[in-house]
């Protein structure tokens, strides 16, 4: 069949993506030029929050009616149950986080006259995760970068948040097998891995990732350094980013691995969700102001230059003008390079959907805003203490907004963009530069959220 795969949410959800086009292609299935001429239509969803679920709803909604063969995957199906078909009585299929390695058997289901599948179950070790499209995908990720999944689920269970509901608990896959997958990558062409995890930081903590025995050239105790100080040793691979952590993981052997390993990145997405003690306590997010503060610092003591991103909910139930101010000047004494604002939005069967939502739309509204442009300026003002260095950037190719331009990132995620020359043929003094190429750029520009270069 041709069929083409429609992606809402984090990067997991893009990375099992990639996995279910994998598994299909294998299986003989054809990718679609585009949504109108595929068959079959597979949507991955996210419920993160109510809107992000409505959205992909209504796209199966839409693939339905357009007479598709229909099937949603992910995390709004894990929510929903057996009460997606109330919502999509002729959806075809509908697969949770941990079963999208069954969709090609699903289809074949399908194709003998079977309708409303439903596969939602908590499996332990979901099979597929290792499958990777071709490096000619020119998908997403592009074909020198790869997103790697390395622990699933989550056990945190933040007040608000519905992930450990939906993505089950936390399963951290086998170092050795995450190691074969890279090692995969780099003979194919990648040079730059983004590990995922919801908290990626707790690798190796529920299941022991390392079994007894296996070399430790490092002597590293925690398994997370560990893995990224024995990747840091594949040749072809030159980035190592990972996604997303918490504060407590900022422990003094990842610091080592930032001191000893070059080709792990200089930023840290570190969310934050409030400045406020009285709420970070009610979130349950098992650290102070004052200990988030201390992870940053340890970070920018160790290079000044290292990247900190954020996220930050506003309108939590009960967040008062000073719990917001808290959060602002939190965000301006952790100096972040950008930062991702929500608008809080509860859950069912989360501990804070107990709560009142007693923050007005309107006023989350004004938080929210109030933080954007805060986070205007003090790009702006990290961005030009930059002007004037050089950075090593990875090219990604022309640039979305001007085609005369391209587009690429430093360690530090930062986007930098410089102009190819008049009829587009952008060189590097001696010779053609090339998508996944490095390029060694000259800050001359600073923007909130992009710096401009040229090659020197
Ligand atoms: N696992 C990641 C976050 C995954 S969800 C981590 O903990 O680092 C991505 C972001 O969505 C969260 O960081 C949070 O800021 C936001 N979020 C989660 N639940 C939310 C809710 N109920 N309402 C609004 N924002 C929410
Ligand atoms: Fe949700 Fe908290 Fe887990 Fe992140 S760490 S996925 S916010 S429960």
């Amino acid at each position: 069949m041709r069929f083409h795969i429609h992606t809402y949410g984090c990067q997991m959800n893009v990375r099992d993506s990639e996995a279910v086009e994998a598994l299909l292609v294998a299986a003989g299935h054809v990718k679609a030029a585009d949504e109108a001429d595929a068959e079959l239509i597979i949507i991955n969803s996210c419920t993160v929050r109510q809107k992000a679920e409505e959205k992909a709803v209504g796209k199966a909604g839409n693939m339905i009616a357009a007479g598709k063969i229909t099937g949603l995957m992910g995390c709004a199906v894990k929510r929903m149950g057996a009460d997606v078909f109330k919502r999509l009585p002729k959806l075809d299929f509908a697969v949770g986080p941990r079963r999208f390695g069954l969709i090609p058997h699903l289809l074949n289901r399908i194709a003998a006259g079977e309708k409303g599948i439903l596969e939602v179950g908590d499996d332990e070790v979901p099979t597929g995760m290792d499958a990777h499209p071709d490096v000619q995908r020119g998908g997403t990720s592009g074909m020198f970068q790869s997103y790697v999944t390395v622990l699933l689920g989550c056990d945190n269970r933040c007040s608000y948040c519905i992930v450990p509901e939906v993505r089950g608990h936390e399963y951290s896959r086998p170092a050795k097998e995450v190691i074969a997958e890279v090692k995969c990558l780099a003979a194919r062409g990648v040079k730059e891995v983004c590990l995922l995890g919801q908290s990626v930081l707790r690798y190796g903590i529920r299941n022991k990732a390392w079994e007894p025995g296996e070399p430790n050239a490092s002597g590293l105790t925690e398994a997370f350094p560990r893995l990224l100080w024995e990747l840091n040793q594949i040749p072809g691979i030159e980035r190592i980013r990972f996604t997303s952590a918490h504060p407590k993981g900022c422990t003094d052997e990842l610091v080592r691995v930032y001191r000893e390993c070059p080709k792990v990145c200089r930023h840290l997405h570190l969310p934050v969700q409030s400045g406020s003690d009285r709420v970070l306590a009610e979130m349950g997010r098992h650290y102070t102001r004052a200990e988030y503060l201390a992870a940053v610092k340890k970070l920018r003591d160790f290079d000044p230059e290292f990247a900190v991103t954020t996220d930050v909910i506003v309108g939590y139930p009960g967040e008062t003008e000073a719990d917001f101010e808290e959060t602002r000047t939190l965000m301006e004494e952790a100096g972040f390079d950008n930062s991702f604002v929500f608008k809080y939005s509860p859950r069912p069967g989360t501990r804070s959907a107990a709560l009142t939502d007693d923050v007005t739309t309107a006023e989350k509204e004004r938080r929210d805003q109030v933080l954007l442009a805060d986070q205007e300026s003090r790009g702006q003002r990290r961005n030009e203490a930059l002007v004037g260095t050089v950075r090593e950037v990875l090219v990604e190719g022309p640039s979305k907004r001007n085609p005369k331009r391209w587009s690429g990132r430093d360690s530090g995620n930062r986007i930098i963009v410089w102009d190819v020359g008049e009829n587009g043929e952008w060189v590097k003094e001696t010779g053609d530069l090339a998508i996944g190429d490095f390029v060694s750029l000259k800050i001359t520009e600073a923007h909130p959220q992009i710096l401009i270069g040229v090659p020197v």
